[in-house]
């Protein structure tokens, strides 16, 4: 049956998954919604339960449990499956699992003809957006991850908090890797229109709550996985407003995982830097200028990234 408007596939309906598609769900930015997963029984409860949702949605939408011949005709591709982190474990131990899910996730959704746009969440997600570029054969466009999009919003949040006004009037963010070496780009970030490295700086403990509120955004997936198991509500609403940058054709920027050719002085690495975000998908990179100390930082994250890229063309050279 012909797609009546747009169309989104979530691979993978567990924490993250289900989280992004009930937030898609209830601010309407979808028509079709296709859940996969390897567990179906699980899939199609969720499936059902959204359904019985619907009378009190943005809008309607078709939901239902599917199969990769069902991404043909997708806009959206997003991949939430593998293996979660578990407390003490980091993003990048996940990586040897984590490939080969994806390698036959890609492989599959490929098969289908799909020319769309894939969302990658799983971690770590930047060498898994640059192993699903590579296993693709998409422009880099077409692929994006996640990146520090949740990275971005945890610092907001806590600048919010701190200055006493909405995340919405602040203006920062953070790039590099979705991990450890997270940077937060102090340099040019203001709230209320104020940048905030002088009012830091004026203030007597100005080093000591710039540090607390960078441990604090760095450290908060492996305290919330500590007290609930997963974090999933903040990253489904993440993917749900990168899905509508592109649905909706935005040009909105936003903080994702997106491959690098010269910008910020790197190449050929897939890491979280402002992108404007519309149908083409992370169609262009937007080239902040950063101070010393973060460029210094920057190239330290793009340098560990770049060493576990080659885990992913070693897979490649493996298959043949
Ligand atoms: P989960 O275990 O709850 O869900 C994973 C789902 O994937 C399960 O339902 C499982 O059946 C399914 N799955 C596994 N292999 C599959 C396959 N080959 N095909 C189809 N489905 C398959 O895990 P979660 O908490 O939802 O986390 C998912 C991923 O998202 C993890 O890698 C986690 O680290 C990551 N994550 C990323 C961010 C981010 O900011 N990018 C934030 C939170 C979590």
């Amino acid at each position: 049956m012909k797609k009546v408007g747009n169309k989104v596939v979530v691979v993978g309906v567990g924490a993250v998954g289900i989280s992004y598609a009930y937030s898609m769900l209830n601010q309407g930015h979808c028509d079709e919604l296709v859940l996969i997963d390897l567990d179906t029984k699980r899939a199609e409860g969720e499936a059902r339960d959204l359904r019985h949702g619907m009378p009190y949605a943005a809008s309607p939408a078709k939901i239902y449990v599917g199969g990769y011949e069902d991404c043909a005709d997708a806009d959206i591709v997003c991949i939430c499956a593998g293996v979660p982190q578990r407390p003490g474990e980091t993003r990048l131990d996940l990586i040897d699992n984590n490939l080969r899910v994806f390698h036959g996730i890609v492989t599959a959704v490929m098969k289908s003809g799909f020319d769309g746009i894939f969302l990658v969440a799983t971690n770590p997600v930047d060498i898994l957006s640059y192993a699903t570029w590579r296993f693709s054969g998409l422009p880099k466009e077409s692929v994006i991850g996640s990146g520090t999009v949740l990275d971005t919003a945890r610092f907001r949040v806590c600048l919010g908090n701190e200055f006493n006004v909405a995340p919405w009037s602040v203006d920062a963010v953070m790039i590099g890797e979705h991990g450890d070496s997270v940077i937060a780009v102090w340099s040019t970030a203001a709230v209320a229109g104020l940048p905030l490295k002088d009012i830091l700086e004026q203030a007597q403990d100005g080093q000591e709550r710039m540090d607390k509120i960078y441990n604090n955004v760095r450290n908060a997936a492996y305290e919330i996985i500590e007290a609930k198991g997963a974090t999933s509500h903040g990253i489904g609403m993440g993917l749900s407003r990168i899905s509508n940058a592109v649905l909706h054709n935005q040009s909105i920027v936003l903080t994702v995982s997106a491959l690098l050719q010269g910008e910020f002085g790197e190449e050929g690495v897939y890491i979280g830097v402002p992108a404007v975000i519309n149908r083409q998908g992370a169609a262009r990179i937007i080239d902040k200028p950063l101070s010393e100390d973060e460029y210094a930082r920057f190239r330290q994250s793009a340098e560990l990234l770049r060493g576990y890229q080659r885990k992913v063309e070693d897979f490649l050279a493996a298959q043949g």
